[in-house]
């Protein structure tokens, strides 16, 4: 059986490798030997023997979730918080304009028609020197 998915799969478990060759250690208690077949050892008795790579890691997610000392939520934990929230981008949205209207500089009821009013009675402001007004604006006004 491949035991590079294996390995990962070890890893993924904070399995760590022990000095024996493909003898596995985990600090749960469990030890784990790769040869033609997966064997695990718990507490010193066999607790499975297979050559699936599915049946293993039911095994270890069993035994993960049951003991205290895993810190696969933690690892859980982070994988989601590493996962980009999408947000709505404001900057994408274009600043609509309306040519028929303008801004002067009064803080109050500054959109003109500039078809109607050239100068600001108010504020002086010249139509020529100012910038049309934002469409939503303008929809605020009338
Ligand atoms: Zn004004």
């Amino acid at each position: 059986m491949q035991k590079e998915p294996i390995y990962k799969l070890l890893k993924f478990y904070d399995f760590f490798e022990t000095k024996e060759p493909d003898q596995f250690s985990s600090p749960d208690g469990m030890s784990i030997n790769v040869g033609e077949v997966v064997v695990v050892w718990r507490f010193g008795k066999i607790g499975l023997v297979t050559d699936s790579l599915e049946r293993l890691e039911n095994f270890l997610n069993c035994f993960s979730i049951l003991l205290p000392s895993s810190n696969l939520e933690r690892k859980f934990y982070k994988i989601f918080q590493e996962i980009p929230e999408e947000k709505p981008d404001s900057s994408f949205q274009a600043l609509e304009f309306h040519e028929a209207f303008w801004d002067c500089e009064c803080e109050k009821d500054f959109v003109h028609r500039k078809d109607t009013l050239l100068v600001c009675p108010k504020c002086n402001a010249h139509q020529e020197d100012q910038p049309d007004s934002l469409a939503h604006e303008v929809a605020d006004h009338i």
